[in-house]
């Protein structure tokens, strides 16, 4: 098996000009959710030039795609995106903030890395299927918007997942690890209310305000929020006040909720509450409320067997190596940050003493910027104050998901240092280490039938029919910028 390993990295290593090139390419087209034509287009082409399936325009998204090789189980998935964020666009391999484009757009979360380095991975592993004879299929899937619709909930709706036996995924990353914890639900919806303009001094009896709405909307929030679980969070903001003029009765205001949880079944019950309470305020001030579903995603569900084969993959590989330039570069974007790093490491890292050492090393003395050792992997407890729109993968097919360095320690994320390594050597290297990780991963599965199975076993056990997907049935995906 060693040996197919290191074929399908040589095959990587092979390809790492083509894949730098196409990673490239989708920084500088740094497309918005659903917008992504060309990088999908990119993305496609190459697939389609490998021999891949193409299907495109998938579950209502013009952006969404597959390209599949092979035939029969199992069947592996390996996940890519693709979407860049508004108000991001920086020059590259820049250690000031310097907009390419003014205005303009920017991979501020890395995703052309990421659309590429499952790339390399997916053709990787077609030409592992291709040269062993073996039965099984390998599917690239393109996943459109993971930063405002979250696609891949809408192809969890759709089933899509569940006819996979595995799911493979990474995010550039400042560490090297296999992920053993989860992310939190996350769901969206945008309160209208309609009222009744008048003069609020001549006519006031006549007015009837969805200003008023919102805010009686917000304040029973606020009650709310003392008699719901500690691990819920409610955020809010307005997004329309119903105009400038106080001497107006506002007709319509408009006000957007995020409700999280832990657990998916537990943000759909808040947000029966909070749905109540915007009823409630409607009722209160005579108005009418219209409630929009903006997305929804679901909490990540680890699979430990299959973390653990990825993470014996990763301890497998060779760290990556930096030039004395890249590191330089990488210090001078650490002190680039408007808040410099303190050396108090988060949550996630008292679980984890490797990484709190370097951390405060990195901090005290700017030594190594880079992460270049492995963190161990473990199954923790800690669910990341986030989320991804994986979570609703991992309810439907057992999935793992790891992160690469690709930017330098204490790196914000969505922040502009990000953009000017996603075209940097430094983030080239870590979108070819990911793909040799998940190219080694999907090949070890398709190798070990057994663990496929024993994740499966452990799968079944834990989720099986117990998904609830979070978007409703009749809601449609749609660019919001
Ligand atoms: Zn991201």
């Amino acid at each position: 098996m060693k040996n197919k390993i290191n074929q399908a990295h040589a095959n990587i290593d092979q390809n790492a000009q083509k894949l730098t090139e196409v990673s490239h390419k989708i920084w500088g087209y740094a497309e918005l959710s659903l917008k992504e034509h060309l990088s999908a287009k990119a993305l496609m082409d190459i697939l389609q030039a490998e021999g891949f399936a193409i299907e495109s325009n998938l579950c209502g998204m013009e952006t969404a795609f597959l390209g599949s090789f092979g035939q029969g189980r199992p069947i592996i998935g390996i996940l890519g995106e693709f979407d860049a964020l508004a108000g991001l666009s920086q020059k590259a391999t820049s250690i000031k903030k310097e907009p390419l484009v003014p205005g303009g757009n920017g991979h501020g979360c890395g995703h052309n890395m990421l659309g590429a380095g499952s790339l390399g991975a997916a053709i990787a592993v077609k030409e592992y299927l291709k040269n062993s004879g073996k039965e099984g299929t390998v599917i690239y899937y393109g996943c459109p918007g993971e930063e405002s619709v979250g696609s891949k909930s809408y192809f969890a709706r759709d089933k899509v997942w569940e006819n996979l036996d595995a799911a493979l995924t990474w995010h550039p990353s400042c560490v090297n690890e296999v992920q053993g914890w989860s992310s939190l639900s996350c769901i969206q919806h945008i309160y209208t209310f309609h009222g009744t303009s008048s003069h609020a001094a001549a006519a006031p009896e006549k007015g009837r305000s969805a200003l008023d709405a919102v805010e009686l909307m917000n304040i029973g929030i606020q009650f709310l929020r003392e008699h719901m679980p500690d691990t819920a969070r409610i955020h809010y903001a307005i997004i329309d006040t119903g105009g400038e003029s106080p001497n107006v009765v506002q007709p319509q205001a408009s006000v957007v909720y995020m409700v999280r949880d832990h657990q998916v079944h537990e943000a759909l019950q808040l947000q029966k509450r909070v749905d109540a309470i915007a009823q409630g305020a409607a009722l209160m001030t005579g108005t009418k409320v219209s409630i929009q579903f903006k997305d929804a995603l679901s909490n990540t569900v680890l699979n430990d067997t299959l973390s653990k084969v990825m993470n014996d993959c990763l301890q497998g590989l060779e760290p990556i190596q930096y030039t004395e330039d890249e590191i330089d570069f990488a210090k001078s974007l650490i002190a680039s940050l408007e808040h410099p790093p303190t050396g108090t490491p988060g949550t996630l890292s008292k679980h984890f003493p490797d990484i709190k050492k370097w951390v405060e090393e990195v901090s005290d003395s700017g030594k190594m910027p880079l992460n270049t050792f492995y963190m161990p992997y473990k199954q923790i407890s800690y669910v990341m104050p986030g989320s991804t729109d994986v979570g609703d993968v991992s309810w439907q097919t057992p999935t793992a998901q790891a992160n690469i360095v690709c930017y330098p320690a204490h790196t914000p994320g969505h922040s502009w240092q990000i953009v000017s390594c996603g075209a940097s050597s430094i983030g080239d290297k870590g979108m070819i280490q990911a793909a040799k990780l998940l190219a080694s991963t999907a090949i070890t599965l398709f190798e070990k039938p057994e663990l496929l199975a024993k994740a499966k076993k452990e799968f079944d056990q834990t989720l099986k029919g117990k998904y609830v997907c979070p978007v409703p049935e009749d809601a449609v995906p749609k660019p919001v910028n």
